[in-house]
């Protein structure tokens, strides 16, 4: 158990909360989950599914009609073909990835991953047995990678290449001319699995486009396509997630739901289909005010002394390279959440190649992500 590792979200969550409780005013600018309620469509879609006695266990692999629904937001977002034979739905985002890498992880075997990226990766690496590989996210490329690095990255062991995009912690998104480098090399790799992370695929700014590994035919008999409700709904509570899998091996992916928790939670999965089908309005206004946000946090963390910020092109997230402050990143994250009052990321919470960052999450009020910055001066001024 000593390998297993954490998301530092939530332990700073935790660390907030009793600050709160002693009567200390924090600005919450650490957690990835949208401030906005989820739309009343949705709500009453999962209100009428109770009364109507969604009760029970669904299939393991989720209620039919949902899969389906799941196939035409596909065709409709990603222009992909996919079968609802081959979508395993699960209770969130983090399911899938658990599945992926309890079954492509052990030792012996290398995973690639991004650093700085989702820590849960690295952590259930890890935790398989398997050697996790970095894949560099650097500032100077927009926090992508060069597809040729990572090709090089390569060996007989590697099992399982991990890609996420939009990025989680960085805001970066892939370019598809990488994606297209990426996949035809990958072709002289047939023993490696692709897990592509697309979470945030429907939060993309100044007009970038979403590229999905699913749009590549050449590796759908080995890409693991991991989406779910909970960014693009604000539905991060209600747990739900899906995984499209190839078919050769979503039977061991079902099986691992199986032993886990038999399904994901049938009232959601009801209020899912109407988040699918239903008006997308919702989803256009909560990008649209997470842009403006963006470009706020932008511009005020540019104006602190001794920090730096590239734009992001997706996500909730920004992380300025502060670096100028001489500061260490954890010492930084403990300073502005004691002294401060504002809770935050180190960029280490995501690998040690965020060392020098810090991650803020812009799913937060325009008043609250000024304050919150404000203090963070102020306190970088006082010192
Ligand atoms: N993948 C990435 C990149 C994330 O940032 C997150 C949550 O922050 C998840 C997956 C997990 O999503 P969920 O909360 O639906 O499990």
């Amino acid at each position: 158990m000593s390998l297993l590792g954490t998301e530092t979200a939530f332990e700073v969550l935790a660390k907030a909360k009793r600050l709160e409780a002693q009567g200390k005013d924090i600005v919450h600018l650490h957690i990835g989950a949208p401030d906005f309620l989820t739309p009343p469509n949705i709500v009453a879609a999962g209100e009428k599914a109770l009364r109507d006695g969604w009760h029970k266990y669904t299939p393991a692999k989720g209620i039919p009609e949902l899969r389906e629904a799941v196939c035409e937001d596909i065709l409709t977002h990603r222009g992909a073909e996919v079968s609802p034979d081959d979508v395993l739905i699960v209770p969130g985002g983090k399911p899938t990835m658990f599945y992926a890498i309890m079954m492509f992880g052990e030792p012996g075997k290398e995973i690639l991953y991004p650093n700085p990226g989702f820590p849960i990766y690295e952590s259930l690496i890890r935790w398989s047995g398997a050697t996790p590989v970095p894949i560099e996210l650097l500032e100077e490329n927009g926090f992508s990678f060069s597809a040729q690095r990572v090709l090089e990255q390569i060996t007989p062991n590697t099992s399982l290449l991990i890609i996420n995009t939009p990025a989680n912690p960085t805001g970066g998104v892939l370019p598809r001319e990488e994606l297209d480098l990426l996949v035809a090399g990958l072709e002289a790799h047939p023993h490696v699995t692709i897990l592509c992370d697309e979470i945030y695929s429907r939060l993309l700014y100044d007009g970038e486009e979403h590229v999905s590994i699913l749009q590549y035919p050449e590796v759908r008999d080995r890409a693991i396509m991991l989406d779910g409700w909970s960014k693009t709904y604000a539905m991060t509570g209600w747990r739900l997630g899906y995984g499209v899998w190839p078919s050769t091996i979503i039977d061991h992916a079902e099986r691992l739901q199986i032993n886990s928790s038999s399904c994901a939670n049938a009232v959601t999965q009801v209020a899912a289909i109407e988040a699918l089908r239903g008006p997308q309005d919702a989803v256009d206004a909560m990008c649209a005010a997470f842009d403006e946000r963006r470009l706020i946090i932008h511009e005020e963390l540019n104006a602190i002394p001794g920090f730096s910020c590239v734009m992001p092109k997706g996500a909730f997230y920004a992380f300025p390279n502060t670096s100028g402050t001489g500061v260490a990143s954890r010492e930084l994250e403990e300073r502005f959440l004691n002294d401060a009052g504002v809770a935050c990321l180190a960029g280490t919470s995501f690998g040690a190649l965020g060392e020098g960052y810090m991650r803020f999450s812009y799913a937060n009020s325009i008043e609250n992500i000024r304050e919150g910055l404000r203090r963070v001066a102020a306190n970088l001024e006082s010192a």
